[in-house]
C-alpha cells in the first residue's frame, strides 16, 4: 500500500483565506455569537476609519449608534433565526463618531452541529444621495417614474436580463460539472459549489425581474381582483399541495378595479409563495386569501395573510428595500417589486399582522370602475 503523501493544506487555506477575507473589495467583520468583533479586514477599517487593534476583541455595539442598537441586536437574533439577513439599510460610527451610511449583510457561522456561533457581516456603503432617496419613498417612487417614463424600466430590465442569462448559465453548468469530478481536490470542489450557489442566486433575481418586466410597462384594464387571485393560486397550486398549505378563500362583494393582469399575477405569486416559505410545510400552515371592498378607506382590498411566525420589527424598515430578504436564496425583490407595480396601479400595499399571529399584506386599488 502507498502511504498518502502529506497534503500542505494549512498554508493553502491560510492564503486562500487572506485573498478571500483580507484582501477582499467588500468590507467584512467577523463576530462572535456575543457580537464581539473577532476579525475585521482592510475594506472594512478603511470604510470605518478604524484601525484594526481599535475594534478587534470589542464589542460591536461600539460601532452602532445607541438608538439603533435594539435593531441591532434584534438583526442578530433574526439572522441567527434564519441563516442570512441581505441589505439592510444601516448606520455604523467612525471613531470621531460620525456616521457611515451602508447596507449590511449578516451571514450566521455555525459549528459543524449546525449550531450558530458567529456572524459575517459585509458592509456596502451608500451615497448621501441615494440614502435620502431611499429613505424617503416620495423621492424615490417621482425618481423610479420618471426614469420609467424615459427608458421604459421593463423594457430595459428585460434586455438586461436576457443578456445577462446566457454568460450566467455558462457559469453554473461549469461550475456544476466541476463539483462532480470526483478527482479534484476537495479545495476546487468547495470554490465550485460556492460560485453554483452564487450563481443559482444570480439566476434566481434575473428570472423574477423577467418575469416582472414581461410586458414592459403596466396596461391598465377593468377586472375582478378575485380572479387574479384564483389565477395566481392556480399556479401556486401544485407547491402548495406539496408543502400541505391549506388555502381558504373569501371574496366579498367588490366593483371590479384597473389593473394589469400579467402584473398582477407575478404580484399575487409572490405573495402568495412568501407566505408558504412562512409556513415552511407547518402541518397546520393555512393561508388566507381574501377581497372586498372598504367603505372608509373606499379602496378595494386583496389580503393574503398566513399563520406562520409574521414579520418582526426589525425587518419592517427594510421589507421594501430592494434586495433585502432573510432567506438563504431569497432575490429580496418580490415585495419592492410588488410596491413599484402597486404604484403604477394609483395603489399601495399594507403590511400587518394577521389575526392568527402571522403576517398579512394587503394589495389596496383605488382606481374602481
Ligand atoms: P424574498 O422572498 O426573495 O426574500 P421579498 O421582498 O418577497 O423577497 O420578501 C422580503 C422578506 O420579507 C423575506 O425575506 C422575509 O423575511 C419577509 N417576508 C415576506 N413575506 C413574509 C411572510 N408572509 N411572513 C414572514 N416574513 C415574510
Amino acid at each position: 500500500m502507498t502511504e498518502k503523501k502529506e497534503q500542505p493544506v494549512m498554508p493553502v487555506h491560510r492564503s486562500l483565506f487572506d485573498a478571500l477575507f483580507y484582501r477582499a473589495q467588500e468590507a467584512m467583520l467577523v463576530l462572535d455569537r456575543g457580537l464581539n468583533v473577532l476579525l475585521v479586514n482592510n475594506a472594512a477599517l478603511k470604510l470605518l476609519g478604524w484601525t484594526e487593534q481599535d475594534i478587534t476583541g470589542k464589542p460591536a455595539s461600539a460601532l452602532v449608534l445607541e438608538k439603533d442598537l435594539k435593531e441591532f441586536f434584534e438583526m442578530a437574533e433574526l439572522t441567527a433565526k434564519n441563516g442570512v439577513m441581505r441589505n439592510c439599510r444601516f448606520y455604523l460610527l467612525t471613531p470621531a463618531k460620525s456616521i457611515v451610511r451602508l447596507f449590511l449583510t449578516a451571514q450566521a457561522l455555525k459549528d459543524p452541529s449546525g449550531a450558530v456561533n458567529g456572524f459575517c457581516l459585509s458592509l456596502s456603503p451608500v451615497s448621501p444621495d441615494e440614502w435620502s432617496a431611499l429613505k424617503d419613498p416620495h423621492v424615490f417612487r417621482a425618481a423610479a417614474r420618471k426614469l420609467n417614463r424615459l427608458t421604459s424600466v421593463g423594457q430595459l430590465t428585460s434586455m438586461f436580463a436576457h443578456d445577462i442569462k446566457n454568460p450566467l448559465h455558462v457559469i453554473l453548468s461549469t461550475s456544476e460539472l466541476l463539483r462532480a469530478q470526483e478527482d479534484q481536490p476537495e479545495q476546487v470542489r468547495s470554490g465550485a459549489e460556492l460560485i453554483e450557489r452564487n450563481a443559482r442566486r444570480a439566476s434566481k433575481i434575473v428570472k423574477t425581474l423577467l418575469d416582472f418586466s414581461r410586458s414592459g410597462m403596466c396596461r391598465l384594464e377593468p377586472h375582478p381582483v378575485e380572479s387574479a387571485a384564483e389565477y395566481a393560486i392556480e399556479l401556486m397550486d401544485s407547491s402548495l399541495k406539496a408543502g400541505k398549505v391549506k388555502v381558504s378563500k373569501e371574496f366579498g362583494k367588490a366593483p371590479k378595479v384597473f389593473l394589469d393582469p400579467n402584473y398582477m399575477h407575478s404580484v399575487i405569486y409572490n405573495l402568495l409563495n412568501n407566505a408558504a416559505q412562512a409556513l415552511d410545510g407547518a402541518p397546520s400552515g393555512e393561508i388566507k386569501v381574501s377581497s372586498g371592498w372598504l367603505e372608509a378607506e373606499r379602496e378595494v382590498f386583496l389580503t393574503i395573510s398566513d399563520n406562520g411566525p409574521g414579520m418582526e420589527s426589525a425587518m419592517l424598515e427594510n421589507l421594501f428595500q430592494p434586495f433585502f430578504t432573510t432567506k438563504e436564496n431569497g432575490t429580496g425583490l418580490g415585495l419592492y417589486l410588488a410596491r413599484q407595480i402597486m404604484d403604477e396601479h394609483g395603489g399601495r400595499i399594507v403590511v400587518g399582522q394577521s389575526p392568527e399571529g402571522g403576517a398579512s399584506v394587503s394589495l389596496r386599488f383605488r382606481k374602481t370602475v
